[in-house]
């Protein structure tokens, strides 16, 4: 809790656009980085409707903010207000961070690359050359898709209930990158088969999410192998019911705390131009956990 912090009139403005924003741990990540390396910068959470969203992108350019991030239910629907949106982005169809360059405000997507940067640090690998099965076929599997494809993933397995989604995300891939990817059906033999032969599995459904803490993507049967990583996105409870189940069986278990903290990291450093250092990424973590 900063309430000692002192505004003046040189007190730089970043914040958060959503709805539900009150439980957002955002404020508290960045306001934290900003401490820790003493720039005069506040982070505000902003609840916006979705049919205020023109309106509120339209002030916060007006009123010069440095930059902002972009939550749910806007990742998407923000793109049409923005003057440009970096490659990435474009072909996530979401945009996280937003900052303003020369008067135009510029998109960016730092969750996949949050993401990245968390796989690597937790497991000392990449997904270069591997297979990778991702569960799940919304915005944040899309972005991690599209990302694992440019970093080289042999063979990418989007395994969703729905198949339509699934099949979206992989035509993005197959028209874009070389990789080969399939859409799988969750709960089919062809889905678990696809789950079963990957080196890494990626929950990305809020299933075992907090308050439904019980519910896990895979049925409980589901038999891993020691050598495979299971990277749930979800970060409270820490523990999912998936990460237990792999864990129990020797797997090598990731959740989603270390990507939410990278993400707000690279976002910071798009607005700032600094280089957070990596031991903040620590420090932050016990703050967000206190
Ligand atoms: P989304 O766009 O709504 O997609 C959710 C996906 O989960 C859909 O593909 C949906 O399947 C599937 N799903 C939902 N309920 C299901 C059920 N009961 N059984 C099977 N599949 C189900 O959501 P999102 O924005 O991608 O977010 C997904 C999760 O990622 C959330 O828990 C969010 O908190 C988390 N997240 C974490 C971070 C982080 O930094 N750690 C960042 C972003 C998001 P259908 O296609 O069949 O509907």
């Amino acid at each position: 809790m900063e309430s000692q912090r002192t505004i003046t009139g040189k007190t730089k403005i970043i914040g958060v656009i959503g709805s539900p924003i009150e439980h957002s741990m955002s404020p508290q990540l960045h306001n934290s980085i900003s401490k820790q390396l003493g720039i005069d910068m506040v982070y505000v959470p902003f609840c916006v409707e979705e049919n205020e969203l023109q309106d509120a992108v339209r002030g916060l350019k007006a009123l010069n903010v440095v930059g902002f991030n972009v939550t749910i239910p806007h990742k998407e629907n923000i793109i049409k207000y923005l003057d440009e949106i970096s490659q990435e982005a474009i072909l996530m169809g979401a945009v996280n961070t937003v900052k303003k360059t020369d008067g135009k405000l510029c998109g960016y997507n730092t969750d996949a690359s949050g993401f990245m940067k968390s796989f690597t640090n937790q497991t000392k690998t990449t997904v270069s050359g591997k297979k990778v099965a991702i569960i799940g076929a919304g915005g944040t599997a899309r972005s991690l898709a599209v990302k694992i494809a440019l970093e080289g993933a042999c063979e990418i397995s989007i395994v969703n209930r729905t198949l339509g989604k699934a099949e979206n995300i992989a035509n993005i891939l197959n028209n874009n990158f070389t990789n080969f990817t399939q859409a799988l059906l969750l709960y089919s033999s062809e889905g678990v088969t696809a789950l079963s032969k990957a080196d890494i599995i990626i929950n990305t459904t809020p299933l075992g999410m907090y308050p439904n803490i019980d519910f896990m993507p895979l049925s409980s049967d589901f038999t891993f192998s020691k050598q495979q990583i299971i990277f749930d996105v979800i970060y409270n409870p820490k523990k999912t019911k998936l990460l237990k189940l792999a864990e129990e069986q020797g797997c090598t278990i990731v959740n989603g705390l270390g990507m939410l903290i990278f993400q707000g990291i690279l976002a910071y450093e798009i607005w700032t131009g600094l280089e957070v250092p990596n031991i903040f990424a620590n420090k932050i973590q016990n703050t967000l956990l206190a």
